[in-house]
């Protein structure tokens, strides 16, 4: 098979794979070197499904030993099959990279005999194109689950990001749906990645702490419950916490910080020169080929943002891939539930709140119908209307149509004139939504802007629909098992 072919087959596989972004590593030209990592000389570019195509996206194989059901590339799947060779792989980077189609390269691989041989066959890849060709253009490596910490260690050397993919949610699923994985070996190397990186494991005196329990004999063997995160004191009525990440050790017991994740993220050492991967790791996570609700998937991202430095977790909405009886048999991918997950994300990420605000027992699933924030507004109308005058940066930043940027030029502009109700919008303020959780000067700003006064909530909720939300979509699809649900 020529080059083309293999390029067509092995482009074609790596697309479903959403866990690469190429920011957060700054490496600049070199003398005589090819390239660059630095932020601004990488442009980014999406598909129509919104996927990143801005690096040479590809496979070292697609043959692969493994069965995962969500998978186009399981071996159970009769598809074309194609491999390169490192040397040819790495020659046609540069070759591109000459050519001025790409910036860089994410590279990942089937299972092609044993994690360590594809490991070994990925990270020759990196080190050839960094030692031989000079390459200082952005490298993410995937990390082959199961594979040797010495070989985990070898890939963050060369790489500027690396990403072990959980996929599913759940041991539970994990074990039905990818039976050749097991959390140890995705979580092995994601812990050993932190460790290695430096992540700090200091811990705010003032934060009540998380025990992470330790998981039975066999996590994958245990159901969705063992080895979770979860709070000393349990707050409401959660449910059950997620089977992810088991611990190091079955007898260790640790103590993690419950803090807002956008408060922990900034205790994190930023140094984009770092020795080992300068734009950390991320992860994937698959939304809706298994039966776990999104509190369960955010409470997980959480818990991998504060105790494994997870940079980004990436939701993918599972894309149906042939007929395979374990999982859902879907007409379309659920993107909104995706959309809606990020959004959540960002809530925890940037805004303060932490996943068990957004959804808890009594709320599994987010709304499709309706933004996280406005939505979790709506559950909490006791806190507001909040007053524009004297409410902290952390208040405004709850407040639905209230961002990080136009929370800040609120407090500017308070500082140094007085706020009127017809100029909010000049400081970034949606409006729409924020004039019924706000009261300027003791007025609320929505009768300011003669819209009136909504005492009912479900007069609101109508008010803060998305409009973009297609009614037709269902939060969660049929799953191909009983008991699950
Ligand atoms: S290990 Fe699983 S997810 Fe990865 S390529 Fe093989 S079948 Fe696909």
């Amino acid at each position: 098979m020529d080059v083309k072919g293999k390029i067509e087959i092995l482009a074609d596989a790596a697309k479903y794979d959403a866990s690469c972004s190429s920011s957060g590593s700054a490496r600049a030209s070199a003398p005589g070197g090819l390239g660059s990592a630095s932020v601004g000389g990488i442009c980014h570019s999406w598909s129509s499904d919104g996927r990143c195509i801005s690096l040479l996206k590809v496979l070292l194989t697609n043959v692969c030993a493994y069965d995962c059901a969500y998978c186009v590339n399981r071996r159970s799947n009769d598809l074309p099959r194609a491999s390169f060779e490192p040397e040819e792989l790495s020659r046609l980077i540069v070759d591109f990279y000459r050519r001025n189609y790409i910036e860089g390269a994410f590279l990942s691989s089937g299972v092609f005999g044993c994690p360590d041989s594809t490991m070994e066959r990925l990270v020759s890849v990196a080190r050839r194109l960094r030692t031989k060709e000079g390459f200082n253009g952005y490298i993410h490596l995937k990390i082959i689950p199961g594979s040797s910490e010495a070989l985990v260690l070898e890939a963050a050397r060369w790489a500027d990001r690396v990403s072990v993919n959980i996929e599913l949610p759940s041991a539970m699923s994990l074990s039905r749906i990818a039976p050749d994985k097991s959390p140890r070996a995705i979580f092995g190397p994601m812990r050993f990645l932190a460790q290695a990186s430096g992540y700090p494991a200091s811990i705010p005196p003032s934060a009540a702490p998380l025990t992470l329990e330790p998981p039975k004999e066999d996590s994958a063997a245990q159901g969705p419950l063992s080895g979770a995160l979860v709070p000393a004191t349990p707050k409401g009525s959660r449910e059950s916490a997620p089977a992810y990440p088991p611990t190091s050790s079955p007898n260790s017991r640790q103590v993690l910080p419950e803090v807002p994740l956008s408060f922990a993220a900034r205790r994190r050492r930023h140094n984009p020169r770092a020795e080992i991967i300068p734009a950390g790791q991320t992860t994937q996570l698959i939304v809706g080929a298994s039966p776990e609700s999104d509190a369960v998937i955010l409470s997980l991202a959480e818990n991998l943002y504060h105790g494994y430095d997870v940079r980004r977790v990436y939701y993918s909405a599972f894309i149906p891939t042939g007929s395979d009886p374990r999982v859902p048999q879907i007409s379309a991918p659920p993107l909104a539930r995706e959309h809606r997950l990020y959004q959540a994300d960002w809530l925890f990420r940037f805004y303060g709140f932490s996943a068990s605000e957004i959804l808890d027992s009594t709320h599994p699933f987010l709304d499709l119908r309706i933004d996280p924030k406005s939505d979790w507004a709506l559950r909490n109308l006791h806190r507001f209307p909040l007053e524009l005058c004297t409410a902290t940066y952390e208040e405004l930043l709850r407040v639905p149509g209230i961002g990080p940027k136009s929370a800040q030029r609120i407090i500017k502009a308070r500082r140094h004139s007085s706020l009127d109700a017809q100029s909010l919008h000049r400081l970034g303020i949606v409006m729409r939504r924020a004039c019924w959780f706000l009261t300027l000067k003791g007025r609320l700003v929505s009768q300011d802007l003669s819209l009136g006064r909504i005492e009912k909530p479900e007069l609101l909720k109508k008010i803060l629909l998305d409009p973009a939300f297609r009614p037709d979509e269902p939060q969660q699809p049929e799953l191909p098992w009983e008991e699950a649900r």
